[in-house]
């Protein structure tokens, strides 16, 4: 079972890729957490990613394949695997495509967790950290007990500068332009899309759900 899970920032993909690591029993890699195992790892190919993003550039399309390359033939994976923030180019898809062809493995599932840019922008507004221990805190979804002040040490709670509306807008045009032609590329025979708006609860079953009957119809197609 292979799972890519796509979805703008806000709409809770780190809460679904904990959950369908778990009930699927596959391990949830993140390209952040590729990087950082393989930069600590001092592999030529971690060396060389490390110091792009040290320089504050992007890691090249040959880097991050090969860095997901090793990491999916890791034994953790031998059962499946669910990779978040990749394939993040087109070109990266294609070779991702290319490599499970060569190592005989089944084509992904793609997961789209759609959520309106109106609910989003009213989430991330939402959200307010403690000025002093930086815990997060949401209005609509996790108030405080006491307005405007944090539970742990009672310091005023601040709305950071990235949640701005602003920011917010230009992050999901960001995100859009940067995904849509890879979901292009995957077409819609392969793109589920799940209504990421719905309560985190009813989110994990629609993906559950998807998921099993997805690879149930890849299996009777083999
Ligand atoms: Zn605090």
């Amino acid at each position: 079972m292979i799972l890519l899970l796509f979805g703008p920032p806000g709409c809770g993909k780190g809460t679904q890729a904990a959950f369908l690591a778990e009930r699927f029993h596959i391990p949830a890699i993140s390209t952040g957490e590729m990087f950082r195992a393989e930069c600590k790892a001092g592999t030529p190919l971690g060396k060389t990613a490390c110091s792009s993003l040290a320089k504050g550039g992007l890691v090249g399309d040959e880097i991050v394949n090969g860095i997901v390359a090793n990491r999916i033939a890791r034994a953790d994976c031998a059962g499946g695997f669910l990779l978040d923030g990749y394939p993040r180019t087109v070109p990266q898809a294609h070779q991702f495509s290319r490599l499970l062809t060569e190592r005989g493995l089944p084509a992904p599932v793609v997961i789209h967790l759609h959520v309106a840019d109106a609910v989003l922008v009213a989430r991330l507004a939402a959200r307010r950290q403690c000025s002093q221990c930086m815990h997060i805190y949401n209005r609509l979804s996790q108030p405080p007990h006491v307005e405007g002040r944090c539970d742990i040490d009672g310091a005023p709670l601040v709305k950071r500068e990235d949640d701005e509306e602003s920011v917010i807008l230009d992050r999901l045009r960001a995100y859009r332009e940067l995904t849509g032609p890879i979901l292009d590329w995957y077409g819609a025979s392969r793109v589920r899309t799940v209504d990421g708006s719905l309560s985190p609860d009813a989110v994990k079953k629609a993906i559950e759900q998807m998921v099993r009957q997805t690879s149930d119809q890849d299996t009777c197609v083999v």
